[in-house]
């Protein structure tokens, strides 16, 4: 087919708004923003197809490395908005904080997400797409994004406001279609954009429709709606925006006129969803309907549950919408559940690793049969290092099609590779790389590839107990004197309304500060405004990654298994995913367990027993790792080098693409 024709089957296919002035010249000659318009047209069709049935995914929010990960190119200016903003620094070497900040000169990546929930869902469009299925994502449009975050010394972190331009970003593009949401004594109107999620080799495209409020003649106050992700000063707002997604996103598929028989609800923000489709349906269309849908669940912490009261409800939705809510969601009292409603209107719910399935069980008893589990994962290719993929391909009779097939299930093999000493010499030397580089976004501060380096860095909240490697700073002093000298990154933010995470990080900011004498032998250094581009240098950069929340109240995490697919150790609580993994000898596993059949108490953080440990565990990773790197010296037969290995091995299970092949074959069940 010759490429204008392309084009015109794509036009014919999805009707772009403002094609003609704006975007005829990004989707020109084939290609769509740089990629094969061939991809996008194939998905399209079966999504329209009778004979196939699509799922649909539905996530507050999408986390998809569009900075780095199957870049779109533009032939257009990118607005300002677009571009990645300086950061500043908070260390123990306030002299360089004051004179420097993070130069960043990259695109920013699409600002549709928070943090590891919306990265997760990320990673699971693109393997969707890499396995070429019939699907579709659904979120929906943030214009100001989440928040920036700004460090404050004696207060902790001022959340700001930030701006984007959606016109410009490449990639994502506005649709004539429209929407309506209908409530009690209002109408919503949303407007359908679309960004595509490219498949690893190109080949095949999934479309992630988003729902933008922001449009004539909606009030303003609903435009504010798609504004901002996870505001929560207003109780009516909060339960809009999961109507939007839920009754807008059913109300999107329909429009565009994808055939969908799946639906998955990750979290249970869209689980109005179903209200939308059981509206007027009998009886046993209800049963029928209940078998299309699917439920992640992934959290166990208690204010991880949406729950509003009846009275709230009652002003927004109509009476038979209502009558659906209550039935399927009421709890004792006056309040309706998401998180029961999900899992009574859902075919399968599943928890997020098996010991997030046993406190799923011990919280809801009554529906221990149905509740699962699936182990989160991460998408492979987005998550190494260009290091660590070329080392990867170069062995390519030991990992075979890690690239070509595409299998990630092969890096199992990495054990065979213990013995080879050339591998443990190029894998130590690949890490030093990625370590360098590092080491010189944060020249300024003076960091060094030879010394020990450890990173905590994800959503502050007080169970991930943010500040716990400097509970004691005293003791880290005399780790650092007495065994070697260390350097500490930690970055993260906040929720605004949480109020606990601004004292965690004005703690984290006041220890800081008090270590200013010891800069020589231990350097600390805060990072502002942690994001993906930030997660990927951090997680594929350090030595070890430092994972500490509270058992059991980790339903997974994530951030750690980036970090073992590029050799980097973990020190890490018995807890999530690293739970399934402790017997793999992939770094140092410490602190308080909680009892078999028992969740324990939240706000228990054992902060002094388990910094107790931490520093045990400390002292015998650093011990290691200077006997290991004698700079210029490297002992080539060193445990720690095995435990890189055992980490690229463990790879091969902690990722979306064995992930997904369990929602296929246990949850969806299809091929
Ligand atoms: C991976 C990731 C997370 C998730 O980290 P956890 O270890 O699961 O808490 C959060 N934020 C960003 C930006 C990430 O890339």
């Amino acid at each position: 087919m010759n490429e204008d024709k392309l084009v015109s089957e794509f036009l014919s296919l999805v009707r772009v708004d403002d094609y003609k002035d704006t975007y005829s010249k990004d989707i020109i000659e084939g290609k769509y923003f740089g990629m094969p318009l061939e991809a996008l047209i194939a998905s399209e069709k079966r999504l329209l197809s009778e004979s196939e049935s699509g799922i649909a995914y539905f996530s507050m929010e999408y986390g998809l490395a569009t900075s780095f990960y199957n870049k779109f190119s533009t032939n257009r200016a990118i607005g300002a908005g677009n571009k990645a903003l300086e950061n500043e620094v908070f260390s123990n070497f306030r002299l360089a904080d004051y004179f420097f900040t993070l130069q960043a000169d990259n695109i920013i990546d699409l600002p549709i997400y928070s943090g590891g929930l919306g990265v997760l869902a990320g990673d699971t469009l693109k393997t969707m797409a890499d396995y070429k299925l019939p699907a579709a994502g659904v979120g929906m449009l943030w214009h100001s994004g989440y928040f920036r975050q700004k460090f404050w010394f004696k207060y902790g972190q001022a959340p700001e406001k930030m701006h984007w331009d959606l016109k410009s970003y490449p990639g994502l593009i506005p649709l004539k279609n429209r929407v309506k949401v209908s409530l009690k004594s209002e109408d919503i109107f949303l407007k359908l954009w679309k960004y595509y999620v490219y498949s690893y080799q190109h080949d095949y495209a999934i479309p992630l429709i988003l729902l933008d409020a922001n449009i004539e003649p909606n009030s303003q106050k609903a435009g504010e709606l798609t504004d901002q992700l996870y505001r929560a000063d207003d109780v009516r707002l909060k339960i809009l925006q999961r109507v939007i997604l839920g009754f807008g996103g059913i109300a999107a598929l329909k429009e565009l006129g994808y055939n969908i028989e799946k639906f998955h609800l990750n979290e249970g923000h869209a689980v109005f969803s179903f209200v939308e489709k059981a509206r007027g349906v009998s009886q046993e269309g209800i049963e029928k309907l209940k078998s299309k849908f699917y439920y992640t669940c992934h959290t166990p912490v208690e204010a991880g549950h949406d729950r509003f009261s009846y009275h709230d409800l009652e002003d927004i939705f109509k009476k038979e919408d209502l009558a659906l809510i209550e039935r399927f969601g009421r709890e004792e009292g006056d309040m309706v559940n998401l998180t029961l409603l999900s899992i009574n209107i859902a075919s399968s719910t599943n928890a997020v690793s098996k010991n997030h399935q046993k406190v799923m069980h011990l919280q809801f008893p009554k529906y221990k049969e149905q509740i699962k589990f699936v182990t989160n994962g991460v998408h492979p290719y987005t998550w190494a290092s260009d290091r660590f993929m070329k080392l990867y391909e170069k062995l390519s009779s030991v990992f075979n099609g890690i690239k070509s097939n595409p299998n990630p299930m092969i890096l199992a093999k990495a054990v065979e590779l213990k013995d080879n000493r050339e591998f443990r010499q190029e894998l130590w030397n690949a890490h030093q790389g990625n370590k360098k580089e590092l080491c010189s976004m944060l020249e300024k501060w003076n960091l060094d590839e030879d010394i020990f380096t450890i990173c905590w860095a994800r959503r502050v909240a007080a169970y991930k107990r943010p500040s716990l490697i400097l509970q004691d700073v005293k003791r880290l002093i005399s780790i650092a004197k007495e065994i070697g000298p260390l350097q500490i990154i930690l970055a993260g933010k906040a929720h605004p309304s949480d109020n606990l995470g601004h004292t965690y990080i004005n703690d984290m900011l006041d220890k800081i500060d008090s270590l200013s004498d010891s800069y020589d032998i231990l350097k600390v250094i805060a990072l502002e405004n942690y994001d993906i581009a930030m997660a990927r240098t951090l997680t594929s950069g350090v030595d070890v990654w430092l994972n500490n929340p509270l058992p059991p109240f980790e339903a997974s995490g994530t951030s750690g298994m980036k970090a073992i697919l590029n050799g980097v150790l973990q020190i890490s609580t018995y807890d999530g995913w690293v739970a399934e993994a402790a017997d793999k000898n992939i770094g140092a596993i410490f602190g308080y367990r909680n009892k078999e059949g028992e969740v324990g108490v939240e706000s228990d953080l054992h902060l002094d027993d388990d910094s107790k440990d931490l520093y045990s565990a400390l002292e015998q990773m650093i011990r290691l790792y200077y006997k290991t790197n004698q700079h210029p010296k490297l002992d080539i037969n060193s445990a720690w080098i095995d435990m890189m290995i055992n980490c690229i091995a463990v790879a091969s299970h902690f990722n979306t693409y064995r992930m997904l092949d369990e929602y296929r074959q246990n949850i969806w069940k299809i091929d």
